[in-house]
């Protein structure tokens, strides 16, 4: 058991004198360093699989005639919806459709991580996350600390994405049919929804324009503002995290109450109030533990066997967890979706005739085209030529 830093004989915070020899150099972050690096990397492997996909998507304009045919699979990390059907439809069937399997695979690794590590996924290797992080630098620089909505706009606020995660488990785990989640799985609308995925930004509207330039300009003034309020993904790994078996610990009687572990924190967690940092908000960032100037008080520990993890290697667990998973996924041919090129080909010419359901009424419907066996040869759509 460790002592506490104060003279015994003054037990108030402000009136106790500090045991120095337990006050610990935190000039150097090593942990945010590593961060930053594991996040640039991952965002630069993200524009990578970006501009493959780019030169796949000329090769299909031009029917063949640019020459390039690789189709990274790792675009289908970008298909969290699609991957979400992969997996109920692993739940239900033990089998994996063979229509994007590597986003089932990255699936896989974010929610194992998640399970282990908490959040960490967003704080560490989400290139959207280090995109917020990075416009919360700047409204720091710009505004001297970081805005918070008050209490009574950010609690309801904060209740957005979960509402959007509630709609998107209620439509796919309660509302289709497994015949419909088979056929949709199946339909030209999911086989091509990462080429879909493409022309809604290589030929972005005004209006998403309008909606992500306001999202970009929130995260501006607010610190991390997309990931907070509104990212549904975030909200289901902020659920998982709740079971992890690892967390933040406070040692109340080492602690100065210096606060600087709350200052510090990007989602705004009075870590400097709690023993235990239970949050659905925390990213496992570690800032927190490395601002903190007294040695043992603020740790990521294991409540399995009580020991602290060095933030080295919650860095190393992150990524080689991601990194094992998906290599799996990669060497048992869990990779690379079944789909020819000469396919593709094909559904280049119709993609802007294939939809998906938009509400709960538009689900039922294909519940019953599933059922009737319609929805097998057509499943969602009308091929009309792009023309
Ligand atoms: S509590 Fe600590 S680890 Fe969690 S988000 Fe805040 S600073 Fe990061
Ligand atoms: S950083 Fe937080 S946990 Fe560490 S001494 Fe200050 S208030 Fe206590």
């Amino acid at each position: 058991m460790t002592e506490s830093v104060y003279n015994k004989r003054e037990s108030r915070p402000g009136t106790r004198k500090i045991d120095r020899t337990r006050l610990k150099r935190n000039h150097d972050k090593p942990g945010q360093r590593y961060r930053f690096l594991i996040q640039s990397a991952f965002s630069l492997l993200c524009l990578w699989l970006g501009v493959e996909f780019y030169f796949f998507i000329r090769y299909l304009e031009t029917n063949g005639a640019s020459g390039w045919t690789y189709r990274p699979p790792g675009v289908e990390g970008f298909l969290p919806i699609s991957s979400l059907m992969s997996l109920y439809h692993f739940f239900i069937s033990g089998e994996i459709h063979p229509a994007h399997p590597a986003g089932l695979v990255i699936l896989v690794a974010i929610l194992l991580v998640s399970l282990l590590f908490g959040k960490a996924f967003c704080s560490w290797l989400c290139p959207v996350g280090f995109i917020s992080e990075l416009l919360g630098h700047i409204s720091r620089v710009v505004f001297k600390r970081n805005l918070k909505l008050p209490g009574i706009l950010d609690y309801p606020l904060r209740g957005i994405k979960y509402l959007l995660l509630g709609f998107f488990i209620y439509s796919i785990f309660f509302l289709m049919t497994p015949p419909a989640l088979e056929a949709f799985l199946g339909s030209p609308y999911n086989l091509v929804a990462d080429i879909k995925m493409y022309y809604f930004f290589a030929e972005i509207s005004q209006t998403a324009l309008l909606v992500i330039g306001g999202l970009l300009l929130l995260s501006l003034i607010f610190r991390n503002f997309w990931c907070r309020y509104l990212c549904p993904y975030g909200a289901l790994l902020g659920i998982l995290a709740l079971l992890s078996p690892n967390r933040i610990k406070r040692n109340a009687p080492n602690c100065i109450d210096c606060g600087r572990c709350a200052r510090v924190c990007p989602s705004f967690i009075k870590v400097d109030k709690v023993k235990t940092v239970i949050s659905d908000e925390c990213t496992t960032c570690l800032q927190c533990v490395e601002v903190c100037p007294v040695k043992e008080t603020l740790e990521y520990q294991s409540l399995l066997t009580r020991r602290p993890f060095p933030v080295k290697k919650v860095a190393l667990g992150v990524v080689l967890l991601f990194i094992v998973i998906t290599g799996m996924g990669m060497v048992t041919g869990l990779w690379r979706n079944n789909i020819t090129t000469d396919e593709y080909l094909h559904h280049q010419k119709y993609l802007k005739s294939y939809s998906h359901p938009t509400g709960t009424g538009e689900i039922m419907d294909y519940n019953q085209r599933a059922g009737s066996g319609e929805a097998k040869s057509k499943p969602w759509e009308k091929e009309t030529d792009n023309e």
